[in-house]
């Protein structure tokens, strides 16, 4: 039997890079699994249909992170699409890099939306439906360890941030045997961050295995921690770095 035979998923931002490579791994652990997206609907529906040929049920939804009605509707509409929902991935993630100067009002009100209150709502959305075995997984970032080069306050915040809230919601969650983590990836090769861009040589660098990560080898820890295996492992930061931290 697969680690997650039977359950059922929502990850959001699951239309490309780290989102898409983790609703195909959860699929291929047994899973049904939804994907949010905000605007390729075209990647999302090759998600669903890679899903689909596992023989597992797909659903791709679009739904703006910054939009809490739209993220808690995507969280309803696969609980009842699925008729249960067991793990949902908090993977969507807005990267506005800049010096500080530069970085206005309209770039904080967006990576907070996006990073922080949208998995935030999204967890409680999904807790509501969750039971006994109830996964949730956040995506940080390395960033939120070691900011090592200027530009990074705003996204650096907003993935600390997610911290606190794993924490927290594990203390509230663990009771009806819900668990929560988050995994902090290091530089990982998708389009917002490609292992042939122009700092990727700095960036590469800066890890002690001197390369990039695929977007399933941050897939693989998520699905550990969403299967049946984890079940002791709650409220923690899991770093898949590279060794980006230490
Ligand atoms: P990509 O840019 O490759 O993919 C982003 C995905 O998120 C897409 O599916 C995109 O949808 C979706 N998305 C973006 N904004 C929204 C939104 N407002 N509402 C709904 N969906 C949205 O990013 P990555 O795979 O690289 O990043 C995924 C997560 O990993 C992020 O949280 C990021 O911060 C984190 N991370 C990435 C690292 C890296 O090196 N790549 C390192 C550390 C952390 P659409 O296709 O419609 O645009």
């Amino acid at each position: 039997m697969n680690k997650s035979e039977g359950k059922t998923a929502l990850v959001t931002g699951g239309s490309r890079g780290i989102g898409a490579a983790v609703a195909l791994r959860l699929a291929q652990e047994g899973a049904d699994v939804a994907l949010t997206y905000e605007r390729d609907e075209a990647s999302a529906a090759k998600v669903v249909d890679q899903i689909e040929a596992m023989g597992r049920r797909g659903l791709a939804i679009k739904a703006d992170s910054a939009d809490v009605a739209a993220v808690t509707g995507a969280v309803d509409e696969a609980a009842e699409t699925f008729g249960r929902l067991d793990i949902l991935v908090n993977n969507a993630g807005v990267f506005l890099v800049a010096p500080v100067e530069d970085l206005g009002q309209a770039e904080f009100d967006r990576t907070m939306a996006v990073n922080i209150r949208a998995p935030f709502v999204a967890s409680q959305a999904a807790a509501r439906h969750m039971g006994d075995g109830g996964r949730i997984v956040s995506i940080g970032s390395n960033m939120a360890e070691r900011a090592v080069f200027p530009g990074f306050s705003l996204y650096a915040m907003s993935k600390t941030a997610l911290i606190g809230m794993t924490k927290g919601l594990a203390r509230d969650l663990g009771p009806r045997g819900i668990t929560v983590n988050l995994v902090h990836p290091g530089p990982t090769d998708t389009d917002a961050n490609p292992a042939d861009g122009p700092n990727a040589e700095a960036i590469r660098g800066l890890t002690a295995l001197g390369h990039y990560a695929a977007p399933g080898d941050i897939a693989a820890t998520v699905a550990f921690l969403a299967g049946a295996d984890a079940r002791y492992i709650t409220g923690t930061t899991v770093s898949v770095d590279g060794g980006f931290a230490v």
